[in-house]
């Protein structure tokens, strides 16, 4: 059984402020595999002052120096990539092959983007009126993460302000604690500077909120759900800190006839259940061309069937687990809304795939004749549940593609790229998926409307971490 009962703080593994603890799950098997040390305000107000005393040096690091660092990351990060993955796959159920492919490299992944990025910025830029402007990291800025892609999110968070100057204290979510161990062991044989980089494992009500009402911290950068996002606005406002938000999504998948079905259908239903659908950016309203309808439907449901589930243990091509008890329950409520409402179960339905009775899995489901007002195709479910609905006309697939609270992602499969450039400008989310490709590492990830105000990743990640200073040319 693990013990974690040491966070991070001021280059040393120290002791919590009390013996508080919570059980790790392994969703798999639904049985402990280790307990976690749950932090409180004093361990906030002992990583904050950390970091403050830190900044006022590191903050002033030549940017060839904060390169260097960087390139230590990289090395640590290389060297635990597979502690990374094991970890995830315990924690989160994230299945062997992705966990390491997908979820630990991602750590890298961003890590060579803020690296590139990092290196273009220029320290000072004159502008046409003769001024001179100077970006400077913000401060201290509290972290928090959520646990459905442990390292992606942090290093999204972590990385950019370690490379713009700043100093900071990472919360990562209770429910993956051991990834998030080794990730401070990473920067740790990277060898920053004492206080830069702090870790505090706990819970959002006392951690976090701790977190983000802190006077000495200067801006707060989380992930999660839309309502733990408000919670941190709301305690952050007194302080008048910089709160940078990427939280759910309810993401629209626009099929129009013209695109090549046989491919983006099954691309498409693949893409959902990706992570057991437990991605912010997951495509879950499948919006379909009425004459293309039945024959998506077909497609949907052969893909629907070859997915398979199982061990997150075992490498190969499957889905895991959901990651905990409450997800689990909250995807069969979900599921038995979407039968009470009356859309019709295409694919899987409630109850657990066969053999697989243990831990927290999921029959990955398909929901097609959903009304677009339906529950199911209003909420972020958060697991393998996809929602098919008809629609007559590009302008009916827009409305109801735009009509939702979210707008992180959005799904464009056709054929015309003169339809699918009319269609991008018309879309309000943040990132545009085109015929299966997404955008890369280094570009902008963020949502428009509930679905947060940042953007993550290359130098749109480093601009949150940065102030902006400016002063006129030196005259006698
Ligand atoms: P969550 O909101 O329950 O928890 C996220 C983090 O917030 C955890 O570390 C948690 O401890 C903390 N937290 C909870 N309440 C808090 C509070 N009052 N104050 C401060 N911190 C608090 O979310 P989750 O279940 O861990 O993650 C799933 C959610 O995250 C989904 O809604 C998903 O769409 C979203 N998400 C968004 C993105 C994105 O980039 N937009 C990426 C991944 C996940």
């Amino acid at each position: 059984m693990l013990t974690l009962n040491k966070f991070y703080i001021d280059g040393a593994w120290v002791d919590p402020a009390s013996d508080a603890t919570m059980p790790i799950m392994n969703p798999a098997t639904a049985t402990q595999i280790g307990t976690v040390s749950m932090g409180n305000s004093e361990d906030v107000d002992r990583a904050v002052a950390a970091a403050k005393r830190a900044f006022e040096t590191f903050s002033m690091t030549p940017k060839a120096e904060r390169l260097a660092l960087l390139e230590n990351l990289r090395v640590a990060t290389i060297a635990r990539l597979d502690d990374l993955a094991a970890a995830m796959t315990s924690e989160m159920g994230a299945p062997a092959t992705m966990s390491l492919e997908s979820q630990a490299h991602s750590g890298l992944g961003h890590l060579d983007d803020f690296i590139a990025a990092l290196k273009s910025m220029e320290d000072e830029e004159t502008l046409p009126n003769g001024d001179i402007i100077s970006r400077e990291p913000i401060g201290v800025c509290g972290l928090i993460t959520p646990w459905n892609w442990p390292i992606n999110q942090i290093a999204l968070k972590v990385v950019p302000a370690l490379a713009t100057g700043a100093t900071c204290v990472l919360k990562p979510s209770e429910h993956t604690p051991i990834s998030a161990q080794i990730y401070a062991e990473i920067v740790e044989a990277a060898g920053y500077p004492a206080g830069v980089f702090n870790l505090v494992q706990g819970d959002g009500i006392s951690v976090g909120s701790a977190m983000s009402r802190h006077p000495d911290i200067a801006m707060m950068s989380f992930t999660g759900s839309t309502r733990a996002g408000t919670a941190v606005s709301k305690d952050a406002a007194d302080g008048v800190k910089r709160v940078t938000l990427e939280l759910g999504g309810k993401s629209p998948n626009l099929v129009f006839a013209d695109a090549d079905l046989g491919k983006r259908i099954a691309e498409s239903v693949e893409g959902c259940f990706y992570n057991t659908g437990q991605s912010c950016n997951a495509p879950t309203r499948l919006l379909v061309e009425r004459s293309c309808y039945d024959e998506v439907l077909e497609l949907a449901k052969a893909a629907g069937e070859a997915q398979k589930v199982g061990d997150p243990a075992q490498q190969g091509d499957h889905i895991g687990p959901v990651f905990d008890k409450i997800q689990y329950d909250r995807v069969q409520a979900m599921i038995k809304i979407g039968i009470d409402e009356g859309a019709r179960v295409l694919v899987g339905g409630l109850g657990k795939p066969e053999g697989l009775e243990a831990g927290w899995f999921v029959k990955p489901t398909i929901f097609c004749d959903v009304d677009h007002d339906m529950r199911i195709s209003r909420e972020e479910i958060f697991g393998p549940v996809l929602v098919i609905t008809p629609f007559d006309t590009e302008d009916d697939a827009i409305t109801m593609a735009n009509d939702t609270d979210y707008g992180l992602a959005a799904y464009i499969q056709s054929g015309d790229e003169a339809r699918v450039s009319r269609v991008v400008r018309r879309l309000r989310a943040g990132t545009i998926q085109i015929n299966g490709r997404g955008p890369d590492y280094g570009s902008p990830f963020g949502g428009y409307k509930q679905s947060g105000n940042g953007r993550e990743g290359g130098v749109f990640g480093l601009d949150d971490y940065l102030e902006t200073k400016v002063r006129p040319p030196f005259t006698a």
